[in-house]
């Protein structure tokens, strides 16, 4: 396998050698490198695009941009004068390890596969091209509760479900994409969960600068675990009211990061939540820390 450098973002596009030819970008590494090592990516050639990618945290008039290089490390570090927002600055806090944080980048967060178990192992499930989900006869307790018809595995991105409730863009190399458009829930014809074509990089991610925000996430142990289930809820009035002011995205629920539907002031739609046997507990989970993040945002407190 090959290494190349980009030198300038012009290069990433640059039909032959640039990215999409069975190359991949390599950004911090920590989740390309494993899949390369256990054969769950391929690639002739590895593309490194920290050198070019935007790594700045800058604030305009009624947001933020932050740069796809950007790290974890940094935005949960970020100075009060760079106006992160708490649900986003919180979920990375809450992400991974802090050597993992300093490595990675919030677009290849974003960007990172399932941590299913099946499919980490090399099982031929669905979502690797087989005939079915083997969490629906097999363990399922750290699986999907929407969405999970094909494919039950749970988005692993905290980030991604503060990024989706605070209404952010992503601005691409070739586009400007709402983070709701960025995901996609697998299908027979395409059974991927990003609606990213091939060697379109992420470069800038605009975020919408709340009245209040949070991340909330509940974990099987204290630190340096994936979610059971994240959420995260934003205010952008006066209004403590769900589906008025207030959005709520969760993470761990399904294999894209969520949005919490509503009726009246109220989170709803977990009526319509499919478990499978393991993953049950998880909306009565969800609808807690949803109380509880609703009341550390409100208006009141
Ligand atoms: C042990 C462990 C625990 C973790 N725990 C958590 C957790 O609790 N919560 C959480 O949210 N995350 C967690 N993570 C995920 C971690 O945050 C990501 O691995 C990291 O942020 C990925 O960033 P990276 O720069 O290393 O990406 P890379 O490994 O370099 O790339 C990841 C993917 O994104 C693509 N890519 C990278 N940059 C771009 C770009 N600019 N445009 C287009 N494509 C791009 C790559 O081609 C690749 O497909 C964990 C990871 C590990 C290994
Ligand atoms: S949840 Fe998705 S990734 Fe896991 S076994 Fe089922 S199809 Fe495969």
């Amino acid at each position: 396998m090959k290494l190349r450098r980009l030198s300038s973002l012009a290069d990433a596009e640059s039909g032959e050698a640039g990215l999409g030819n069975g190359s991949l970008a390599l950004a911090g590494g920590t989740e390309v490198v494993p899949l390369l090592r256990d054969g769950l990516l391929a690639a002739d050639t590895l593309v490194d695009v920290r050198g070019v990618l935007p790594r700045e945290i800058t604030p305009y008039d009624g947001g933020v941009r932050i740069g796809a290089g950007t790290t974890l490390t940094e935005l949960e570090h970020a100075d009060t004068a760079a106006r992160v927002p708490d649900a986003l600055r919180e979920a990375c806090r809450l992400s991974a390890s802090p050597q993992i944080r300093n490595m990675g980048t919030i677009a290849g967060n974003l960007l990172q596969a399932t941590r299913c178990w099946y499919w980490r192992l090399g099982h031929d499930c669905w979502l690797a091209g087989g005939e079915k989900c083997l969490a629906r006869d097999g363990r399922s307790d750290e699986h999907a509760v929407f969405g999970n018809s094909r494919c039950a595995s749970a988005h692993p991105s905290d980030p991604a479900a503060a990024l989706l409730a605070l209404g952010a863009t992503v601005r691409t190399s070739r586009r400007d994409l709402p983070i709701a458009d960025l995901y996609r829930l697998p299908t027979d014809d395409d059974r991927t969960v990003t609606a990213l074509e091939p060697g379109e990089l992420i470069l800038e991610i605009d975020v919408p600068r709340p009245a209040a925000s949070t991340y909330l996430k509940a974990m099987d142990r204290k630190r340096y675990a994936f979610a059971l289930v994240g959420v995260a809820a934003v205010r952008s009035g006066e209004s403590d009211e769900v589906g008025e002011d207030v959005r709520v995205a969760l993470a761990g629920v399904a294999p894209v990061p969520w949005l919490v539907e509503s009726h009246n002031g109220d989170a709803v739609g977990f009526g319509d939540a499919t478990p499978l046997p393991g993953s049950a507990y998880k909306i009565e989970l969800a609808q807690a820390l949803i109380r509880r993040a609703k009341d550390a945002i409100s208006e009141t407190v």
